[in-house]
């Protein structure tokens, strides 16, 4: 299939601001630093990594809710980054994000009708008042609720109510591509099942493609079909589901999935078990040459240091930026102790 999205080195730096009007620029947050990556019309792109790695930076800057700093956004043939005005917001119409806590980005004082009536009107699609209802009911109906929620406000629901309202407000304007940054993390366990198929439900209807933005790997597990890994505002993994959950090839997959409990007696049996020394470098001043280096069981002397492992095809379909996944997976480098 032909990708929907291709981002080419996209980085998105946060200047630091100092001095009494703050206009001097100190320094930089490198949020989002060279990501690569494409999206296949139809797919779930899953994207993981620990709070801070820059993964929802990466989504909102997809959509240009943040402006990148450098590189480029395809979606659909079209480099995103050169629109302006009208092309920008119809693109935008094509391109929607459902949020992590449904209730902070739901504003507590409107209806859910004009909440859901307000994206409409942004894009000039609320001229018919009977037709603009009847979308309303439609999109309601589409994430299960009835359509009398439409009177009722965020507080008379429940979080996976809210949920609900949060996907309605993107479907509504009939979008290709979703952005879920954390669509379930703030869910009770057996509610995001719900959501999670719902979001299953939806694409399977509509045709949907998906960015599922999460730091539990178990969230995007079974619902994403590609499955990318962040550290420090880099990509250091790409494979598909069920290779990257087979076999992770990066030490910094492999420590993020042994602090996850496995249900699968198969895969537990093989689990090394990794507890990743100190903390996340700050994204102000990341580590030279592998930016894992400082924490990676394996790093070797000069090299981890020295130079930046490019994000390269192992095996078929499988990426990694590591310098010795090789030899790590062959077990001919053994994983040491690392000072915090
Ligand atoms: Fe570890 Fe070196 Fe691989 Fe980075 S390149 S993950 S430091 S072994
Ligand atoms: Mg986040």
């Amino acid at each position: 299939k032909t990708p929907l999205v291709e981002l080419r080195d996209l980085k998105v730096h946060f200047p630091i601001k100092s001095g009494v009007l703050f206009d001097r620029t100190v320094g930089y947050v490198y949020a989002v630093d060279g990501v690569s990556l494409s999206i296949r019309a139809g797919e779930t792109y899953g994207l993981v990594g620990e709070s801070g790695c820059g993964k929802s930076t990466l989504g909102r800057g997809l959509l240009r809710l943040v402006e990148p700093t450098d590189g480029e956004i395809v979606f659909d043939g079209t480099d995103v980054r050169s629109l302006k005005g009208e092309a920008m917001r119809l693109a935008r119409r094509r391109m929607q994000m459902i949020f992590q806590d449904p209730l902070s980005s739901l504003d507590p004082r409107q209806s859910v009708q004009s909440l859901l009536i307000e994206g409409l009107k942004a894009h000039g699609l609320a001229n018919d008042r009977a037709d603009s209802l009847r979308r309303l009911r439609e999109t309601l109906d589409a994430v299960g609720l009835p359509s009398s929620a439409l009177r009722k406000y965020p507080h008379e629901f429940s979080g996976g109510q809210r949920q609900r309202i949060g996907i309605a407000r993107a479907l509504v304007l009939g979008p290709d591509l979703i952005v879920a940054d954390e669509p379930v993390s703030a869910l009770d366990v057996s509610i995001q099942a719900q959501v999670i198929n719902l979001l299953e439900d939806l694409q399977s209807e509509r045709g949907l493609t998906y960015l599922i933005i999460a730091h539990d790997l178990a969230v995007v597990r079974h619902i994403a079909d590609t499955v990318g890994v962040m550290y420090l505002g880099g990509l250091v993994e790409e494979a598909s589901s069920d290779d990257l959950y087979r076999e992770p090839l990066h030490p910094y997959t492999k420590a993020l999935m042994s602090a996850v409990p496995v249900p699968d007696p198969v895969v537990e049996d093989r689990r090394e078990r990794i507890l990743l020394a100190g903390d996340l470098p700050s994204p102000t001043n990341p580590p030279s040459g592998c930016r894992f280096h400082t924490r990676c069981p394996w790093a070797q002397p000069t090299r981890c240091r020295d130079e930046r492992p490019a994000l390269r095809e192992t095996v078929s379909g499988h990426k990694v930026a590591c310098h010795f996944a090789e030899e790590i997976a062959a077990g001919r480098i053994r994983a040491h102790e690392v000072e915090p």
